[in-house]
């Protein structure tokens, strides 16, 4: 047992740090008065760092970077993450949106043709391009529909000008 230096109270040993590396005995004060001794440190250097990414972000290099980073990661990982996410995704549209987007996308979030990640761009396509039919037939919303199906294979993620683009090729305008 010990007393803590600053709240006064008889802890464990193992309510207090190692003072340091090589060092046996532990710090003077007990954990809990050590974290609240190092949290404006704590905030500072949070502070610091967000202001250190957010001016990195801002170079396009960085953020292509950056953007492409998570875009692997989470192509790597996405069938790992989607079970995860799935019981985070509340019944409402928008986390249906996400979860239809993340799946589809295999968790890049974005276009299938041109990357666009704006998800409110972003739009589920049937691939034979039977869309609207498709949609006259089931009577709630098409991420509804694919969530209670378990994501069926057809469809793919567009923006709505990759969306237009196609609409266009395939109604011959060209
Ligand atoms: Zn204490
Ligand atoms: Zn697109």
């Amino acid at each position: 047992m010990k007393t803590c230096k600053n709240c006064k109270k008889t802890l464990k040993e193992t309510d207090f740090y190692n003072a340091g590396k090589g060092n046996n005995q532990t710090r003077a004060i007990c954990k809990r008065c050590f974290w609240e001794k190092e949290k404006p440190k704590r905030i500072a250097k949070r502070c610091e760092l967000n202001k250190y990414n957010r001016e990195r972000y801002l170079k396009p290099k960085i953020k292509e970077k950056i953007l492409e980073k998570n875009q692997k990661w989470h192509k790597d990982n996405w069938e790992t993450i989607l079970p995860k996410k799935a019981k985070r995704f509340q019944e409402n549209s928008w986390a249906r949106k996400q979860q239809v987007v993340f799946f589809y996308t295999k968790g890049t979030m974005s276009c299938s043709r041109c990357k666009e990640q704006d998800i409110d761009l972003l739009t589920v396509e049937h691939i034979n391009g039977n869309g609207i039919k498709h949609r006259k037939k089931i009577s709630s919303s098409i991420e509804k529909w694919l969530v209670d199906n378990d994501f069926p294979e057809e469809y793919d993620i567009l923006c709505r000008n990759c969306n237009w683009k196609q609409y266009l090729l395939k109604k011959d305008i060209y």
